[in-house]
């Protein structure tokens, strides 16, 4: 498999190219608006067609490139049937199972930052947005947070895999870039070494984090996939 992950340093983003060796076909997960330049550069660099855009969740701090691939490549938005984001070609639901080539992708719903919050399982990794993050997690405290539920899909989802799974956060403001469900489940400094649930949601419940930044702009835009669109999800249910 060819695999690369690119970062977008204003908003700390992660986005990941996953690529077929044998039919070069491709997908992005989390794309973001000002990059696909960049992205499409890359999957003509690689020699690969973009079959799909996955996203983890409609995100509230950066904008997606989906839209604007969609209308240059011909690429099919990919997001959660519960995201509120109708505008997408692909509504899944969990146990979903699309194939682009010889990659795998294993939808698992792990909400908790948001309701249509998705990570994707390819083979030994798995792509966790904000749900899971390198030594902590998504905040729970907009678009329909719950750190109670974020608790059960971590605990009960992720940290299920084999120990030695890759985890690839959705963001890393520390400049990590991978971790494992064996170093997350015991470090993770707000869930790790076996916290309880209710000392979870404390934590979650004392960060008195800011205003998203962007999320004014950002989730509008995301709820029609990065630009004004029409409906379209074909809902494919797991
Ligand atoms: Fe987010």
């Amino acid at each position: 498999m060819i695999f690369r992950q690119f970062f977008e340093p204003v908003t700390s983003t992660y986005t990941y190219l996953l690529g077929c060796e044998y039919t070069r076909k491709a997908i992005l997960i989390d794309t973001v608006a000002s990059e696909v330049d960049f992205y499409i550069e890359q999957l003509e660099a690689l020699d690969l067609n973009l079959v799909y855009t996955l996203e983890t969740h409609v995100h509230a701090d950066h904008i997606t490139g989906a839209g604007d691939l969609r209308d240059r490549i011909g690429s099919k938005g990919v997001v959660h049937r519960d995201a509120g984001a109708m505008c997408a070609d692909l509504l899944v639901t969990d146990g979903v199972e699309l194939q682009v080539g010889d990659i795998e992708i294993k939808v698992l719903h792990t909400p908790g930052h948001t309701n249509g919050c998705t990570s994707y399982l390819v083979d030994d990794r798995v792509f966790t947005g904000d749900c899971l993050l390198i030594n902590g997690c998504g905040r729970t405290d907009f678009q329909q947070g719950d750190s109670g539920v974020m608790y059960d899909s971590i605990t009960q989802k992720l940290f299920t895999l084999p120990d030695d799974t890759l985890v690839y956060p959705g963001h890393d403001y520390k400049g990590m870039t991978v971790s494992t469900i064996k170093q997350e489940k015991a470090l993770n400094a707000r869930l790790g070494n076996n916290k309880s649930r209710e000392e979870f949601i404390d934590i979650m419940n004392k960060l008195d984090l800011p205003y998203p930044k962007f999320i004014d702009e950002a989730l509008p835009a995301n709820q029609s996939c990065g630009q004004p669109d029409k409906d379209r999800g074909a809902i494919i249910q797991g």
